[in-house]
């Protein structure tokens, strides 16, 4: 169902920051047009990251993606924008990468299933809980888009 303007949570993984990747994935976000409320850099910790990727407890995989993830910070960002969460999931590609297409992030950036550069909410519900559990309310800024004519 194509929905209206919404908000996702991304954010680039420590393997994105050690690599110099944040300009490169947040200049994707604003040509597509995406409108940027919320970011900072944030050495994450295992309270959050078991929060955040709670459902995913019982993978076998689970302990190797929390320490993977708190190996160094992490961009947290919020993105605003028309059916966002499906969009920013799209540019994104799959999750492992030898299944995302040359044109997505991971199908430019890596190879590797765990060390995949980026996060991005899977639904609307699970981008307003990542949102809640990474942000502050006073850290979303509302900004006057000048360009809200010609762009979403
Ligand atoms: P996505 O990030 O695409 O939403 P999931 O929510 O299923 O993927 O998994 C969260 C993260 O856990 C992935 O981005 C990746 O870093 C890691 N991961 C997922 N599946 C595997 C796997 N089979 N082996 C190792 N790591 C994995
Ligand atoms: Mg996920």
């Amino acid at each position: 169902m194509a929905g209206g303007i919404s908000r996702t949570f991304v954010a680039v993984k420590p393997d994105g920051v050690q690599r110099r990747l944040v300009g490169e994935l947040v200049r994707r976000f604003e040509r597509r047009g995406l409108t940027l409320v919320g970011m900072k850099l944030v050495q994450a910790s295992e309270e959050l990251l078991r929060e955040h990727y709670g459902a995913l407890r019982e993978r076998p995989f689970y302990r190797q993606l929390l320490k993977y993830m708190s190996s160094g910070p992490v961009v947290a960002m919020v993105w605003q924008g028309l059916d966002v969460v499906k969009t920013v999931r799209t540019m994104i590609g799959e999750t492992n990468p030898a299944d995302s297409r040359p044109g997505t992030i991971r199908g430019d950036f890596c190879t590797d299933v765990t060390k995949n550069v980026i996060h991005g909410s899977d639904s609307v519900e699970s981008a307003r809980q990542e949102i809640a559990l990474w942000f502050r309310p006073e850290e979303l800024v509302c900004w006057e888009d000048a360009a809200e004519h010609w762009i979403y």
